[in-house]
């Protein structure tokens, strides 16, 4: 009875910032069941995401085993294991409350009546044809809801289908193809949001939606489009030589640095002066086993494990106007924005000005986000786009220190990391990427057209000299 007592308190403060949400029904997300088929990167962003929401019960199939050279993951794993064994070891250390389970086989007809049951969703997430076929007829004999996605380096798209016959169910574009982690964050991050709303709404108005596609080649990123371009043949080493500072290592922090590693980039320091709550467990998955522990630390530690020719390295305390000699002696090649607070943002700003230094920006709410890039020259920065030197006068002068905890849900979070990993390799390699967007790119799941780029930006020409100066001339400009 006591034992009871002390699981429930402690998943109750796990799941505290997403029950903040209104109408979130934590429990019925607890009840239900999921069959994941696939352990490529779209399966496993997804079994990710399951898992840190808390979803009841996890199945994944698969047949796929490790090759640590030709690697691709964010889990630990011997040689020739099966990934979802793998998989699962790792997920149990992430959300021991789920219960989830690698099965290591691939479905065909027999096994799937077998085995799967009748789980609330399929979730097929392979590049694999014939799989999607007799997961898509198993569904419809069953009526269970299928959802069938697949990605490549640059583009992804998925359908979420009741008993519906249609090729294009099959993907047979991305058939055979190696997923990349970009279309799959921001893929799996709204397969998962389309799951709770079928399984949890929020009210009896919200809609899943029939289908999505994110396309890194295209200037519109969210238009229905065939598989990307650039799929499988960009250069594996095209950013290890690049440098990357990225200021805060909350929940967008931990997919972007998922990104990061997976993506190759040579060196990424991590700022930020948090340290881990239990309340952070439900949308930063990388922070398992380290309550009390310093974030930067902890997701460099991490991260040097997932890709062990990356160099990150973490300073941990937040970023203020103490932060010059650091930026006059790295000049890194970018800088990634993922502060929650419009203060370090405009401090952020004021770095990547004065050192002409790009910088790719995204903020989150527990439905919606937004991602922005300056790239000196070439686009405005973010205090000409969305005043974020007044509003940190304002932070720092009205708002007390102490804040309420704000409702947050890992979905959205993984959704807008991928959407900045995107304007990253764009900013850092246009020759194989394409352009970078200069318009802001929007997201927001309450409405049916769930994103896109709204806005062309003019370019601004602002110049920024020392940081202390600038401080108190800004306090002294805005201060009512
Ligand atoms: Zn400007």
């Amino acid at each position: 009875m006591e034992i009871k007592v002390i699981r429930m308190s402690s998943s109750f403060s796990r799941y505290n910032r997403q029950e903040l949400i209104r109408g979130w029904d934590q429990r019925r997300i607890e009840k239900s069941s999921v069959a994941l088929i696939g352990s490529d990167l779209l399966a496993g962003c997804t079994s990710l995401l399951l898992t840190s929401l808390g979803v009841g019960t996890l199945e994944i199939y698969d047949n796929d085993l490790v090759n640590i050279y030709g690697k691709n993951l964010f889990f630990e794993a011997d040689e020739n294991e099966p990934k979802v064994e793998a998989m699962e070891r790792t997920l149990k250390k992430i959300n021991p409350y789920a219960d989830i389970s690698g099965v290591n086989c691939l479905p065909d007809r027999h096994f799937l009546a077998g085995i799967i049951g009748h789980p609330d969703v399929i979730m097929e997430l392979t590049n694999n044809t014939e799989s999607k076929k007799v997961c898509l007829s198993y569904g419809k004999k069953l009526g269970i809801p299928v959802i069938t996605g697949s990605a490549d380096d640059v583009s992804g798209r998925f359908y979420f289908t009741r008993g519906y016959d249609d090729r294009s169910l099959l993907l047979e574009d991305y058939a055979g193809k190696k997923q990349g982690v970009m279309p799959s964050e921001i893929l799996s991050g709204v397969v998962v949001e389309n799951f709770r709303k079928h399984m949890a709404p929020l009210s009896k108005d919200e809609q899943t939606i029939k289908s999505m596609s994110y396309n890194l080649n295209s200037r519109a990123r969210f238009t229905e489009a065939k598989a990307g371009n650039r799929a499988n043949d960009s250069d594996p080493n095209v950013f290890s030589k690049k440098h990357a500072t990225m200021i805060g290592a909350g929940a967008l922090g931990n997919f972007i640095g998922i990104g990061l590693a997976l993506m190759g980039v040579g060196r990424l320091d991590i700022i930020d002066g948090d340290h881990i709550e239990e309340t952070n467990l439900n949308r930063q998955p990388l922070f398992y086993n380290s309550v009390g522990q310093m974030k930067a630390a902890v997701l460099a530690k991490r991260l040097n494990k997932i890709n062990t020719d990356m160099d990150a390295r973490s300073m941990a305390r937040f970023l203020d106007e103490n932060f010059e000699p650091y930026f006059k002696a790295n000049k890194p090649d970018i800088i990634i924005d993922s502060v929650d607070n419009l203060s370090a943002r405009a401090i952020i700003n004021h770095y990547a000005v004065e050192h002409k230094i790009p910088l790719v920006s995204g903020g989150t709410g527990p439905s919606s986000g937004q991602v922005m890039s300056y790239i000196p020259g070439k686009s405005a920065c973010l205090d000409c786009r969305m005043n974020v030197d007044k509003e940190m006068v304002e932070e720092r002068t009205v708002h007390s220190c102490i804040r309420d905890p704000m409702p947050s849900v890992v979905m959205s979070n993984e959704i807008v990391g991928g959407i900045i990993l995107g304007e990253m390799a764009t900013t850092l390699s246009p020759e194989i990427y394409g352009e970078n967007v200069s318009g802001i790119i929007k997201y927001d799941s309450s409405r049916s057209n769930w994103a896109g780029v709204i806005g062309s930006v003019e370019k601004c020409d602002c110049k920024r000299g020392d940081v202390k100066d600038w401080m108190k001339e800004v306090m002294e400009k805005y201060k009512t």
